[in-house]
């Protein structure tokens, strides 16, 4: 890869993981509220506050999954079977809101009470997508690989149709994110829309209808950051669900002027706002890149030995070594 390229892809790579982190942070003390709940007590959530159990700018299972795929990547970027459950295994704290099935499994791998292939369940939730753009980013080049690894990805942890949708839909949106980037060209939400449901990955799985859902909303870029997420949460349902929470992070992201906007509108919608926050912050990082982040959301995001500068550093080495664009 050459020099400037790396560069790309290193603002892009680090953009990518570091805006997800803040879109968890951001969203993880309003999660599960609905979007007038949100209204009513906060007006609209702008910066880190802390949550009931945690310090401001405290990230939580999103991001510790999203390390671990970064680390999985470093280590060997073909992902042999075991890899990424070892890396999950391995960072798992409790305390960052797993959910309790993920969160059971985790603990019974590191206690060698389960073998790898046992972590995977047929869950239809978003815990496939909340931590992999990164990793589309990281394949780019190749958007027929990224589909490809995203569902292996996802695999380790959930092996439902919809899980894996949802995780396939929010790697390639990244890539195309970054490969916007690389070329300078605009991020428009209907052609992106567009190469997402061409994609053979993505055309005959569950994952279409729901984004097809999103193209009445191609109007979306011309209403304000409030009004977007109106209609995002007048559209999807506020679950946990991949083909609900999904959705609502990609309209986010690709309705967005800026990175901050495109986290605001993830998490203001409401419903599972920090994975909503972190997949948008995932895509819209791609594309606005690590400078982007706003200076208030850095100065509080957690910093201790998998903090933001040991996963900037991450995406610093994994630029280097990534496939050449
Ligand atoms: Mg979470």
């Amino acid at each position: 890869m050459n020099g400037d390229l790396q560069q790309l892809m290193e603002d892009s790579l680090a953009g990518s993981a570091l805006a997800l982190f803040a879109g968890d942070a951001l969203g993880a003390p309003v999660e599960g509220l609905h979007l007038s709940t949100i209204a009513q007590h906060t007006g609209w959530v702008a910066e880190m506050e802390a949550g009931v159990r945690f310090p401001a700018g405290t990230y939580t299972d999103d991001t510790q999954l999203m390390v671990g795929i970064l680390q999985a990547l470093a280590e060997d970027d073909a992902l042999p079977a075991g890899l990424l459950a070892q890396r999950f295994a391995a960072n798992y704290e409790p305390w960052r809101g797993y959910g309790s099935s993920t969160g059971e499994a985790l603990r019974r791998l590191r206690a060698g009470e389960i073998p790898a292939q046992a972590l995977s369940r047929p869950s239809f939730g978003n815990g496939g997508a909340m931590g992999i753009a990164p990793l589309g980013v990281y394949f780019s080049r190749d958007p027929a690989e990224v589909a490809e690894r995203a569902d292996a990805a996802c695999r380790t942890t959930h092996h439902h149709p919809e899980a894996i949708g949802g995780a396939v839909a929010v790697a390639c949106c990244a890539a195309l994110a970054a490969r916007s980037r690389f070329s300078g060209q605009a991020l428009e939400m209907r052609s992106v829309l567009e190469r997402l449901l061409a994609m053979p990955a993505l055309r005959d799985t569950p994952m279409a209808a729901p984004l097809a859902r999103l193209d009445p909303l191609s109007g979306l870029p011309r209403l304000t950051p409030r009004a977007r997420a109106e209609a995002l949460a007048g559209s999807f349902e506020a679950t946990l669900r991949a083909v609900e929470s999904v959705p609502i992070a990609i309209g986010a992201a690709l309705s967005a002027a800026s990175l901050r906007e495109a986290v605001e509108v993830a998490v203001n919608t409401g419903g599972d706002s920090d994975t909503q926050g972190a997949m948008a912050g995932g895509i819209a990082g791609a594309y606005f890149g690590a400078e982007a982040l706003p200076a208030s959301w850095l100065a509080v995001m957690e910093n201790g030995a998998q903090g933001r500068d040991y996963i900037r550093a991450l995406a610093k080495r994994l630029a280097a070594q990534a496939p050449a664009a």
